[in-house]
């Protein structure tokens, strides 16, 4: 964690970019979001290893900033061997925390490797690496899309949380209800790790609409009719977003959330104009 942190204990997550564009781009949005003094900025992994180098040379790139960075690991479609080895160039490049999970494996991509879910990954990492890493997993309040039902999910979480995990954060959703359930329900289960929001800006309704529905989250029908009504407006969509975000954010904050994780996309304005809101 950083010296001079935000008083909202705010993250900030990023993707490789695959461009010349993309990464000149990443580093103007870095600079925006490092001056808010996150705790720390996050980088994603593609399955089975598909942006291993990409996700570092992020995380090089994204740490001169001088904000701490976590590259995330997926291990699904991966052999121990090669995790193994993608540990040791994470320790010796210096990084000591990391997002632990499994990951989704693309259709046509292989098998699904040694370890088959997030638990076995943190203590995969455990037993390699003891307590060189501070290690952060996924958490779903409204379910994993895969998962059962909800309570099985909920133990599924729990025993992640115990093969050694320091924190959690969210898939994003819209229901502030919906994570304060969740949270009661892993505290009732003797969680006590911080369990961090997830927060998705809204910016454009036909991505987003795609994406929730892969990932399970949903979308309220009031915010679903409300940005369908926009059609291509995209500055009424974005208005009315930050406004939703917001108030999102500050009911989680009011109610006890440890901070605030946002899936920033690369871009800096959305989420920045809900920091504002929020700070006062
Ligand atoms: P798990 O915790 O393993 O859970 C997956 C499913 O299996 C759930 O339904 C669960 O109930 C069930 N389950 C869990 N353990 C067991 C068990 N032991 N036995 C039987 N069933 C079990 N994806 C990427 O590819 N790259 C990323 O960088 C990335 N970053 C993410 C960051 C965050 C904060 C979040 C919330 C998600 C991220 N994802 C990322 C997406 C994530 O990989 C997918 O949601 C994936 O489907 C599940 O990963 P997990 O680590 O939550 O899996």
């Amino acid at each position: 964690m950083n010296a001079q942190e935000h008083p909202l204990g705010i993250s900030f997550e990023f993707f490789p970019p695959n461009t010349a564009a993309g990464r000149d781009k990443l580093v103007t949005v870095r600079d925006a979001l490092a001056n808010r003094q996150p705790r720390f900025f996050s980088v994603t992994y593609g399955a089975g290893g598909s942006t291993q180098q990409r996700t570092l040379s992020t995380v090089r790139a994204v740490r001169e900033s001088g904000i701490n960075t976590a590259p995330h690991l997926s291990c699904i479609g991966s052999e121990r061997g090669m995790l193994r080895d993608v540990l040791a160039q994470f320790r010796e490049d210096g990084i000591d925390s990391l997002v632990a999970l499994r990951g989704d494996l693309p259709s046509g991509m292989g098998g699904i490797g040694e370890l088959r879910y997030a638990n076995e990954l943190v203590e995969f990492i455990r037993n390699e690496t003891g307590d060189h890493f501070e290690i952060a997993v996924a958490a779903y309040p409204e379910s994993h899309p895969q998962a059962e039902n909800f309570e099985r999910d909920v133990q599924h979480f729990v025993r992640k949380m115990n093969a050694g995990a320091n924190l959690a954060i969210t898939q994003y959703f819209f229901n502030a209800d919906s994570y304060f359930h969740f949270v009661e329900r892993v505290r009732a289960l003797g969680v006590e790790a911080p369990i961090v929001p997830g927060i998705m800006p809204i910016t454009n309704y036909s991505k987003l609409a795609r994406f929730s529905d892969s990932c399970g989250a949903e979308i309220p029908r009031w915010i679903r009719k409300q940005l369908e009504s926009y059609g291509d407006d995209s500055e009424s969509i974005s208005a009315f977003g930050e406004e939703v975000i917001s108030s999102l954010c500050q009911r989680l904050l009011d109610g006890g959330a440890p901070g605030l994780h946002f899936y920033t996309l690369n871009q800096a304005g959305p989420v920045l104009k809900v920091i504002d809101n929020i700070t006062g």
